[in-house]
């Protein structure tokens, strides 16, 4: 769906007002829910120009669907692109994506520390369909020396699940046009609230928007942001993989979209209050929050992003047997996978994003057996630090 581009507006209202078509007498202030899988034409001249790609008529719900529309509307404003698009979860706009890119004797260059998921597809998935993939640390290093002929994009994430380490947005960017590659980045852990790649020059950014867009952890759902012709190739191999979004998640996102920048600004807040508390525990190692000068990315932290985010890691000094001691203690934290709801939530990596991978994956990607992930929600921080207080006693 095309963004309409309301620049005036800030985040906070483009959350709420951003891409929501304007009625007049007995409109409804809340987006109605499409709930149709077809969409009937007035005629077969209607369907003939359907046909003929003449119409912007919606046929089936997984092209296309009014309530979807909106939230692609929405999500396209809030990341400044011209188009975004929905999907059925933020692994479908991710394979989508890459699938609308590569195709067999291409060759990706990806970060090293990613989403596991996205790691898995490149490891077991990709080369499959003969796609070679390659990856850097987050400094960037080696992207000269890998990029050749079947060069065709290039993947980061930043910052990074679990270990919140950070790419130079810019250095990325940079790289990708020197070598005209398709750059991508999974923009799930900063939200455009955070930062905007596409306003640095991003061909396409991904969300997993289960997580904060939607804000509330009741659905699974995706977007992919980017230029008109870039996402009208995502969304036809998405189309074809049949990774859609049905209408009812998009009403339940398009709900949550509206108070992304007050929940992830509270998250900030919070997530700092905890960062500060956790590093001063002697219990704990290390402390993984880019709003901590002694963060080794604080500096490019501050550079390149609005916020520090509502995510964070540690390592407990005890290693797995503390790490565990101290979920199975915390009585608000829920120990649960995923993260950006309003819910703290807390889960031990090698068990969850990371599992399933050798140690020295693990090692590249910052995981020790002792790391807690944690997804600062939007409780009292007072009540936050004192569950902490006593899980760690
Ligand atoms: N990207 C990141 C950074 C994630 O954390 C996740 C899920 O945890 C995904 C992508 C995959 O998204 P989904 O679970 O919506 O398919």
């Amino acid at each position: 769906m095309a963004k309409k581009i309301s620049p005036r507006w800030a985040d906070a209202t483009l959350a709420i007002h951003g891409g929501e078509p304007r009625h007049g007498l007995n409109g409804p202030v809340t987006e109605p829910i499409v709930r149709s899988a077809n969409f009937t034409f007035a005629d077969t001249a209607e369907m003939k120009r359907w046909a003929e790609g003449k119409s912007k008529a919606y046929l089936y719900t997984r092209y296309g669907n009014p309530t979807l529309a909106v939230a692609e509307a929405k999500i396209a404003e809030l990341e400044n692109g011209e188009a975004a698009l929905v999907t059925a979860s933020g692994s479908a706009a991710i394979s989508s994506a890459l699938l609308s890119l590569l195709q067999t004797g291409d060759e990706l260059i990806a970060t090293r520390q990613l989403y596991g998921g996205s790691y898995r597809l490149m490891r077991d998935i990709l080369p499959r369909m003969g796609v070679r993939v390659h990856h850097v640390a987050a400094n960037l290093d080696g992207v000269d020396r890998l990029v050749n002929a079947k060069t065709r994009a290039f993947y980061v994430e930043t910052p990074t699940n679990p270990t919140l380490g950070l790419v130079d947005l810019r250095k990325a960017v940079a790289l990708a046009r020197k070598h005209k590659l398709i750059s991508l980045i999974d923009n799930t852990f900063a939200t455009p609230i955070l930062q905007k790649p596409l306003n640095l020059g991003f061909d396409l950014v991904l969300h997993s928007a289960t997580k904060y867009l939607a804000g509330h952890s009741d659905i699974v759902c995706g977007a992919v942001a980017g230029s008109l012709e870039r996402v009208r190739k995502v969304r036809e191999m998405m189309i074809s993989l049949g990774g859609s979004m049905d209408p009812d998640p998009a009403y339940l996102l398009i709900r949550g979209l509206k108070t992304l920048e007050i929940r992830v600004q509270r998250q900030c807040q919070s997530a700092m209050a905890v960062a500060r508390f956790l590093e001063k525990h002697p219990k704990v190692e290390r402390v993984h929050y880019p709003g901590l000068p002694s963060h080794p990315d604080h500096r490019l932290a501050k550079l390149q992003m609005t916020g520090f985010g509502g995510m964070l890691a540690f390592d407990m000094k005890g290693g797995l047997p503390a790490a565990r001691r101290f979920c199975d203690r915390s009585k608000l934290f829920l120990l649960a996978a995923s993260l950006g709801g309003v819910e703290s939530l807390i889960v031990l990596p090698i068990y969850t994003s990371h599992h399933r991978m050798n140690k020295m994956e693990l090692a590249a990607a910052g995981v020790k057996p002792g790391t807690i992930r944690m997804s600062v929600g939007l409780e009292d921080p007072g009540d936050l630090i004192a569950d902490l207080k006593q899980a760690l006693a």
